[in-house]
């Protein structure tokens, strides 16, 4: 489509830069088009400043290069953005989100909240937004974080945020990663009911054990297992669960055993999983009651483990797949930190 000077409009939904393969769009796509000297009047070009990378890509990332450090991710990022024109890590297949200042607005695009110069976050993955890379500076591993030089583009049905003025830079995109898990956690979660969730003293476990908390009240039950014992006892320290289990998610039978030793018997209503590694799938399964509900907000979880291992264990349960958009779903998460200085504290602490 092309507008009445002749200029291109481009896809709302970015069709227009994908390369590979043809017909796909550009989440599924193995190639986007990152030549971002030309840019299409349905397009937000953005100055990159900060990459925010995926948790469970980060960790892939570390792992597969080994005794490299913080070297070995950067050059895997290079190379994915250099193979691929985008940050689609292809061993996790997840992105994450970026920090930058807009560039240039397009001229068919209608209804942007930011003006050329504001400071955004995208809230869609960087598997889908083109990329293009200068130089990248530092990497922080706690918050998975990279300063770099480059730009990107969002297309008309790409989501971002302006920068709230109120939280540190650092602070508000490490939250905006994770911001679609509490208001789903908050649909799925009601008072009375008990709550598992695993991984829960990470970035996304802390803030779904916090919503929980707060929809479960004081009759319910929030039990989080993390297998790290400092993130455990930060956890603890918060005072939002019943129980806090230092334990691996990847051993279903050790965490069912110690899930009933806190509930005094009862199986969950409710379970989330918020780990960075593959293989929680049946700790979350074995652990929720008949008719209940899981929520896998982690990017590693399988389908296919899910599916095939509940039907294994004869447990009839809904599980939902962890969509990253819920409906002000930014203002939700930032809203959390605002009322629980606590929450606010320790992040600021880990990733401000
Ligand atoms: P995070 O801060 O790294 O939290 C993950 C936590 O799980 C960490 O505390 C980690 O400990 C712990 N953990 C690792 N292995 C475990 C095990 N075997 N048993 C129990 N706990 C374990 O990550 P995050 O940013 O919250 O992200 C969590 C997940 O959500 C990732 O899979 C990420 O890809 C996904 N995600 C999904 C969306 C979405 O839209 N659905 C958006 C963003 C992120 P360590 O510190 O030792 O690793």
């Amino acid at each position: 489509m092309v507008t009445h000077d002749g200029t291109a409009v481009g896809d709302a939904f970015g069709a227009h830069r994908v390369v590979e393969p043809v017909g796909s769009l550009p989440q599924a796509a193995w190639r986007v088009d990152n030549d971002l000297s030309r840019t299409f009047e349905s397009e937000l070009l953005i100055d990159v400043e900060t990459l925010n990378v995926d948790a469970a890509s980060f960790r892939q990332m570390e792992e597969a290069t080994g005794g490299e450090g913080t070297a070995g991710v950067v050059r895997l990022v290079r190379e994915t953005v250099a193979t691929r024109g985008k940050q689609h890590n292809p061993v996790t297949g997840s992105g994450g989100m970026l920090l930058g200042r807009v560039a240039r607005i397009g001229s068919a695009r209608t209804g942007d909240a930011a003006q050329v110069g504001d400071r955004i976050a995208t809230l869609v993955s960087l598997s889908l937004t083109p990329l293009c890379l200068e130089s990248v500076g530092a990497v922080r591993p706690a918050s998975a974080q990279l300063d770099v030089r480059g730009q990107a583009v969002l297309f008309a049905t790409g989501l971002y945020a302006v920068m709230p003025a109120d939280f540190p830079d650092r602070l508000a995109l490490a939250a905006l990663d994770v911001a679609g898990a509490a208001p789903q956690v908050a649909r799925i979660c009601s008072e009375g009911q008990s709550v598992l969730v695993l991984g829960a003293g990470g970035k996304s476990g802390v803030i779904c054990a916090v919503e929980a908390r707060r929809r479960v009240g004081p009759r319910g039950v929030v039990v989080g297992v993390e297998s790290y014992a400092p993130y455990a006892a930060d956890l603890r320290a918060l005072g939002v669960c019943d129980a806090v289990i230092e334990g691996d998610a990847r051993d279903p039978l050790a965490v069912r055993a110690a899930v009933l030793a806190a509930t005094g018997g009862r199986e969950v209503d409710r379970a989330v999983s918020c780990v960075n590694v593959e293989g929680a799938e049946l700790a979350a399964i074995l652990c929720t009651r008949d008719r209940g509900a899981i929520y896998f907000f982690s990017m590693t979880t399988s389908f296919t483990r899910a599916a095939l291992g509940a039907e294994g264990v004869g447990r009839d349960v809904d599980m939902l797949v962890g969509n990253g958009f819920a409906h002000g779903h930014a203002e939700h998460t930032l809203a959390l930190l605002r009322r629980e200085p606590a929450v606010r504290a320790l992040f600021e602490r880990r990733y401000g």
